[in-house]
């Protein structure tokens, strides 16, 4: 069973908010009778039982609302549903992470972004959008961690990198082939590593990204078992024509196809 939660979280912003209010409008062009719901390996989401959708979390702030988010995750990962998160900005991966974690131990995880999110902290805030991940490397949840897309490194963040021995592959070394994990991986996937041509509903406008056919394909040749997974970082205050909306939820079904194959 794959469960779908929607985490409408913007708290962990360092910028804009709004992306509180993602996973409504994901759900809208999931749903949107403009498309159908076949993926391209032609499953019929749409059919069956095999996918439910949990709603949104009604999250309280801070604290609270990451104890909320480890503990839904903890809930059904323990039931043995693989879990589709729709954010909310990308702070909600840690404490999902930690729920996976008390499931499966250490992760592996595909971290596609423009961005490593591997501050220390920033602006005081160490559980800001920019931190999830060195969170969860100094808990140790994390066995590896893979970084596609990356177009904003800076100096910490490569310390940050090396430290953790987080395997870092930068927009300009994006390779031909997809990596490839021997053990059971989680995507999570900030909408902001695609070219702002393809998403302009995010807060960080990042050019020189990835198109949305890179992505796919990305999901589509990882040939390893899916365990979870979530899409992150959608701002609908800043989409035009629910056009970003449409890419997030394409998006979901070819990783809803993936993660129902493995
Ligand atoms: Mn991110
Ligand atoms: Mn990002």
């Amino acid at each position: 069973m794959i469960s779908i939660l929607g985490i409408p979280y913007d708290e962990g912003s360092s910028y804009l908010k709004g992306a509180q209010h993602g996973p409504a409008v994901i759900r809208e062009a999931f749903r949107s009778p403009s498309s159908n719901t076949w993926t391209e390996n032609e499953l019929d989401l749409g059919s069956g039982t095999a996918i439910e959708d949990c709603g949104d979390l009604d999250l309280g702030y801070g604290q609270n609302a990451r104890e909320q988010i480890e503990s839904a995750i903890r809930n059904l990962t323990h039931q043995n549903h693989k879990v589709l998160s729709l954010g909310g900005d990308h702070s909600i991966t840690y404490p999902i992470l930690k729920g996976y974690a008390s499931k499966y131990g250490k992760l592996n995880v595909l971290q596609l972004d423009a961005h490593p999110d591997l501050y220390e902290e920033l602006d005081g805030q160490r559980y800001s959008h920019a931190c999830p991940f060195s969170r969860a490397l100094e808990d140790g949840i994390i066995d590896r961690l893979v970084q596609i897309g990356v177009r904003t490194m800076n100096g910490h963040q490569r310390e940050q990198s090396s430290k953790y021995g987080v395997e870092t592959i930068t927009m300009r070394d994006l390779p031909e082939t997809m990596i490839e994990f021997d053990v059971p991986v989680y995507i999570t996937l900030d909408l902001d590593v695609l070219d702002p041509a393809f998403a302009p509903g995010i807060s960080h406008y990042e050019p020189g990204g990835m198109s949305v056919r890179d992505i796919i394909r990305i999901i589509q040749e990882l040939d390893s078992n899916v365990i979870g997974a979530d899409i992150v970082e959608l701002n609908p205050t800043r989409d035009i024509q629910g056009m970003t909306a449409m890419v997030a939820a394409k998006l979901m079904k070819e990783l809803l196809a993936k993660m129902l194959e493995s």
